[in-house]
């Protein structure tokens, strides 16, 4: 019989999303009259820009005709697309990232999850707690790991918590760790972090020669001045940094599928013969073999993110969520609570209250409000005592859901 890959059974079963969905569904059967508002999953709800939408429906449209007929596309992306994205997002705020150091592709999860495959399984690793699980996950599935030990963590990572005493700013380790992931607006727990704290983590990665894997997935819900957007606005990041970037959450496309990767051409790593690699090559050679580039119809709908029509209407979508996560933070810290996140980020970070379990405060709102949420245990051990909920919802829900929450 054909083996498996033994790794993927050191996952923990009960993963997080499957199990809210579960408790949702015993609560449903047994109080089929209350409607639930979703809290929970970051998904964004709002529809479409216009731009994008228009954008591709010409582009579908092109495609039907002789002229405008495309096959396969650069595995890469598009140029016209990496040109924008490189003067929209880069060059305007003085980053040196050019179009052909761009690699699009269909998603920030899988990028970030198939970066290692240009990596050792030897190098050191270490993840935020709480994390996106994605990070986590995808080094457990790749052998990176030893098992799961009792308190859920996996031998091996390196966990660098964060919570109240530090900002939710993980310290920088003492020792040298090769690979570390930064997520920044972060999730779950809406933190930042400015300029100067990100300078010390490219420093302490320059002076290790270690790699920074900088998710910025929520850089537009950034409002104030002082907090960077992306990650080689810092002073030598260029040298130790890989940055993931997507259009799922400031131009909602989570359901069309589009992100990018920024690798700089001057980033590189070691073989163990000592010979210095090229990173961009690697990830180049990876993306040729392993992927056929986004949709066309999909890039040029990303492309119209960058139109004036386009930057206008994001900035609505963005405006709009902020609103919600500005309604939901003011209620929840009337009502006594102690909320963090929320003010550049779409992800209020809620301080359990009365030394309720995550888990516990999650049947706790379920049952008595119809509101659910995330246990930030789900997202490691130091989320334990947290909750998360979404700015991602209409106004009435979002509306609703605090009244029902503060008149519990
Ligand atoms: C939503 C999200 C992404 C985006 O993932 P896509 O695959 O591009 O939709 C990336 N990182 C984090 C932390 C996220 O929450």
């Amino acid at each position: 019989m054909v083996q498996i890959n033994e790794n993927y059974l050191k996952l923990k079963a009960g993963y997080l999303f499957p199990e809210i969905s579960k408790r949702v569904k015993n609560y449903t059967q047994s109080n089929s009259t209350k409607d639930i508002i979703k809290l929970g999953i970051g998904d964004v709800t709002e529809p479409l820009p216009k731009a994008c939408t228009e954008a591709m429906a010409k582009a579908l449209n092109e495609m039907g005709t002789d002229e405008g007929f495309k096959g396969y596309g650069p595995e890469q992306g598009y140029l016209w697309l990496r040109e924008k994205i490189s003067a929209n997002d880069f060059i305007s705020r003085g980053c040196q990232i050019s179009s052909d150091e761009i690699f699009v592709s269909d998603g920030s999860k899988c990028d970030s999850s198939n970066i290692l495959d240009i990596l050792a399984n030897q190098n050191t690793i270490a993840v935020t707690d709480p994390v996106y699980p994605v990070y986590v996950d995808s080094n457990v599935m790749t052998g990176r790991t030893g098992g799961p030990l009792l308190d859920g963590t996996y031998k091996g990572l390196t966990y660098l918590a964060i919570n109240e005493s530090n900002n939710f700013l993980p310290e920088i380790p003492n020792n040298k760790v090769d690979i570390v992931y930064l997520c920044f607006p972060n999730n779950p727990t809406g933190a930042t972090i400015n300029k100067g704290e990100l300078k010390k983590w490219v420093d302490y990665a320059n002076r290790n020669e270690s790699l920074i894997l900088f998710d910025a997935a929520y850089e537009a819900f950034i409002k104030d001045k002082d907090i960077p957007h992306s990650i080689y606005e810092v002073e030598g990041a260029r040298d130790c940094a890989i940055e993931f970037r997507s259009f799922s959450k400031n131009a909602g496309f989570t359901g069309v599928r589009c992100a990018y990767t920024v690798i700089p051409k001057n980033l590189q790593g070691t073989s163990s013969k000592n010979e210095k690699v090229d990173l961009w090559s690697l990830w180049n050679r990876r993306q040729s073999t392993k992927f056929n580039g986004v949709s066309y119809i999909v890039q040029r709908g990303a492309e119209a993110v960058y139109s004036s029509q386009g930057k206008k209407e994001v900035q609505g979508l963005i405006d709009f969520y902020m609103e919600n996560a500005m309604i939901m933070k003011n209620k929840l810290q009337n009502a006594g609570f102690k909320v963090f996140g929320g003010d550049n980020a779409p992800y209020i970070w809620i301080k359990v209250p009365d030394k309720m379990s995550s888990w516990d405060f999650f049947d706790y709102l379920l049952e008595k409000a119809s509101v659910v949420g995330t246990p930030g245990s789900g997202f490691g051990l130091s989320g334990e005592g947290y909750f998360r909920l979404s700015a991602f919802n209409s106004r009435s829900k979002v509306i609703d859901a605090m009244e029902r929450i503060i008149t519990i």
